[in-house]
């Protein structure tokens, strides 16, 4: 596992429960969201309704897992949780709706990776409540009707624009989570200290949001790796100096880039001139599979706006020069 890696490792699964905010209130950033929310959340309950369907996509750590429970928590309902790659026949989605409870939240995560049946059955689920379980085979089967009582089914993906426009178009309410903010990450951070009983300072808490890449989990992982390091090279407080040196001994950079992350920019800038170069060659000359640099490294890098993809090859852009304190050939040192 990365240490910026964006996907939740067995500690996070540890710890996280303990660092989710309860409320829409304690919920940190996506300023639009969050008041989007709390309208759709508010009318319902003043109704006395049960809110509409929610569709959150973005990157994973952003948050959706939290906000799902806030909205159950928000609604005071009870949630049960599953994944599209959990449901692998209709039967396993008929099984979990016909035991929802009224007013349920149902937090289906992944939701692009349903299998075609059940995503049909859930297209009538969520516009009818009501699902048509199949008994039998072949010539004999018949189509059962089965009433369910109104949920809220909250689906998470990454990306919204992999779902198939109908069952886009089920959901009442969509929101779109972006990357947060340093000053937001920060507050994040502090939070976390707080319930994790750490003591930091607001400038070490500066140095770990700027190196976790827009994302909750990697700022309350990085918080904890630094936490370690302050307890045993410093008495426990977390300044910016024990913040800088911890990563570094982790190799994080201060733009929150990992040891892989730069043997590629590196790789690029000094065997490449900064390129184009292929990316099967860039993958040989840092010794990585092909796909590893594709979607491990060069997303981050992409988003950071050191490295594209053009159709000649990879790139290194001016930024990615500067950042590693090189000199781009022909340029005229400063
Ligand atoms: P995945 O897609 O991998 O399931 P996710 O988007 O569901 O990720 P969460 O599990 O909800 O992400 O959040 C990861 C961690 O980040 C949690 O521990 C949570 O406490 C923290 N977190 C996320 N968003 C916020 C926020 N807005 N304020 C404070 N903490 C947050």
């Amino acid at each position: 596992e990365r240490l910026v890696g964006a996907s939740a490792d067995r500690e996070d699964q540890a710890v996280e429960a303990a660092l989710r905010p309860k409320d829409l209130g304690e919920f940190i950033g996506q300023e639009k969201v969050r008041e989007q929310l709390d309208l759709v959340l508010r009318a319902a309950r003043a109704r006395g309704a049960t809110a509409d369907h929610v569709l959150l996509s973005g990157a994973p750590g952003l948050g959706k897992t939290t906000l799902s429970m806030i909205i159950a928590a928000e609604m005071g309902a009870p949630i049960r949780i599953t994944s599209g790659p959990a449901i692998q026949h209709a039967g396993d989605l008929a099984a979990i709706l016909s035991s929802l409870q009224e007013g349920e939240v149902l937090f289906l995560d992944e939701i692009h990776r349903m299998s075609r049946p059940a995503e049909e059955m859930l297209y009538m689920a969520m516009e009818d409540f009501r699902v048509d379980v199949i008994v039998g085979k072949g010539p004999g089967a018949t189509a059962i009707p089965l009433e369910l009582p109104p949920f809220t089914l909250v689906g998470a993906t990454t990306r919204a624009g992999l779902l198939p426009p109908p069952l886009r178009d089920r959901f009442g309410f969509t929101a779109h989570m972006e990357f947060y903010e340093p000053a937001e990450l920060q507050r994040v951070i502090h939070r976390s200290a707080g319930l994790l009983d750490v003591e930091i300072e607001p400038d070490g808490a500066a140095e770990i949001a700027g190196r976790s890449r827009g994302t909750p989990r990697i700022a309350n992982r990085l918080l904890r790796r630094v936490r370690d390091y302050a307890q045993v090279k410093a008495d426990g407080l977390i300044t910016r100096e024990i913040a800088a040196a911890a990563l570094a001994v982790y190799e994080v950079d201060a733009r929150g880039l990992d040891r892989l992350d730069r043997a590629v920019l590196e790789a690029l800038l000094k065997l490449f001139g900064g390129g184009p170069v292929g990316l099967s060659t860039l993958a040989v000359a840092v010794g990585e599979e092909r796909e590893t640099v594709e979607e491990v490294a060069e997303p981050f890098l992409v988003r950071e706006g050191l490295l594209a993809r053009t159709p000649r090859g990879r790139v290194a852009t001016p930024a990615a020069w500067a950042h590693l304190g090189l000199t781009p050939p022909g340029s005229q040192a400063a």
